[in-house]
């Protein structure tokens, strides 16, 4: 029999979710016929908007004819959505950006989990704690990090504590560090990142020749027209900076999958003899090595987005979500509650009251509230004391859910 890869033993982070499922059948059988609101959630739940339904219908009537038929389609994915996305997302903001530096893929996920494999082992990994699991473990199974000790430590992982000491924004690392992801606005904790934030890290990669991959999957919540959209407003983040986007959680493809990530042609690594490595090279000849691109139809529905009807329907999407979000911030700060975040994101992060693990919160609005959210603890160690409940979801669920929190804790 062949070996295994036995880091994946070392990984955490499936135990969060199927501990959550595990407390929450437990609660149901005890106590059938309670309804119970989830707002844990990271999915969105308003179907997709006009504009890529058509779209999509269209592509699919193409790919039913001989002469407009679709096979592979290019590598790194096809020049009208690349145009489309240099043009929408980054030139509209006096961004810069070529279309040999966009790779279209089918998902900010497995993106995330990726770019980690153009880097050396040996590469010393920051990331911010708490943050979305992936970035961790996909540095787990490749083998960067050992083990993970009682507090979810991995020892070979550089923590950077985002709490509310320090406002959710973290001290630069206090060592040298080869690689910084970085999620803004935050999953789960909604921070957001401002242009002087953004300057800090960049100077600090430019200084110790570090490269940061920016994950920006919740770029269009950012409703504060000062905060920055993309790393690349910022000067010198060309030679520094990877960005990771994705259609999930603006225009609702999460069962769609389509995303995209960035990779100046100035941006570069080194290689044993201590040469400069174009990273835009590696990551084209990674994506071309793995992938085959992804879907016509997809790609096709992803344009819409950019369409004038489209745009239209995606921000009404986003406001849907962010009046969910006021909701619950709103609701539980007056209920007594300390609340951070969504303002510029769908999450809004919670202090546990007195002190409570995020266990015992979690267990205490399920069996009182009746409402699903997430222990903080599960995003990394500093998440302990917090709480996320995501804005995705009714109306109706997120008023309730706060009269329910505000009423019966
Ligand atoms: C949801 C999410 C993504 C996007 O994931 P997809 O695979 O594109 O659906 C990326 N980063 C973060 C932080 C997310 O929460």
């Amino acid at each position: 029999m062949p070996r295994i890869n036995e880091h994946y033993r070392h990984l955490k982070a499936s135990y969060l979710f199927a501990e959550i499922r595990r407390r929450t059948k437990a609660f149901t059988d005890a106590n059938p016929g309670v309804a119970l609101i989830n707002l844990g959630i990271g999915d969105v739940t308003e179907p997709l908007p006009a504009a890529v339904v058509k779209a999509l219908h269209d592509a699919a009537d193409e790919m039913a004819q001989a002469k407009t038929f679709k096979g592979y389609g290019p590598y790194v994915g096809y020049e009208f959505l690349l145009a489309d996305i240099a043009g929408h997302d980054f030139a509209t903001r006096g961004v810069r950006v070529g279309l040999d530096e966009i790779f279209v893929s089918d998902g900010g996920k497995s993106d995330s989990a990726n770019l980690q494999e153009i880097f050396a082992t040996d590469c010393v990994v920051a990331v911010m704690d708490p943050v979305y699991p992936v970035y961790a473990d996909s540095n787990v199974v490749a083998g960067r990090t050992g083990p993970a000790d009682d507090s979810g430590r991995y020892a070979g992982l550089v923590y950077l504590p985002c709490t509310a000491e320090n406002d959710f924004q973290p001290a630069l690392p206090d060592r040298h560090v080869d690689l910084i992801y970085l999620c803004y606005p935050n999953n789960p904790t909604g921070a957001i990142a401002t242009r002087e934030t953004l300057a800090r890290w960049i100077a600090y990669a430019h200084e110790h020749d570090a490269t940061i991959l920016y994950d920006a999957a919740y770029e269009a919540y950012i409703t504060d027209p000062a905060l920055p959209h993309s790393i690349y407003e910022l000067d010198g983040a060309r030679e520094v900076a990877i960005e990771c986007r994705s259609f999930s959680k603006n225009a609702g493809f999460t069962g769609m999958r389509l995303a995209y990530v960035v990779v100046p042609t100035e941006a570069c690594g080194r290689n044993t003899a201590g040469e400069r490595v174009s990273l835009n090279a590696l990551w084209q000849r990674r994506v071309s090595t793995k992938s085959n691109g992804a879907p016509y139809v997809i790609q096709k529905a992803a344009a819409a987005t950019y369409t004038p009807d489209g745009k239209k329907q995606v921000r009404v999407l986003i406001d849907f979500y962010m009046e969910n979000a006021r909701t619950i911030a709103d609701g539980l700060a007056a209920a007594g509650l300390t609340v951070y975040g969504g303002r510029n994101a769908p999450y809004v992060w919670i202090r546990t009251p007195n002190g409570a693990s995020s266990w015992d919160f979690f267990d205490t609005v399920l069996s009182r509230a009746h409402v699903v959210g997430v222990p903080g603890s599960g995003f990394g160690p500093s998440g302990e004391g917090y709480f996320r409940l995501s804005a995705f979801g009714s109306h109706e669920h997120a008023r309730d859910a706060v009269e329910r929190i505000s009423t019966r804790l």
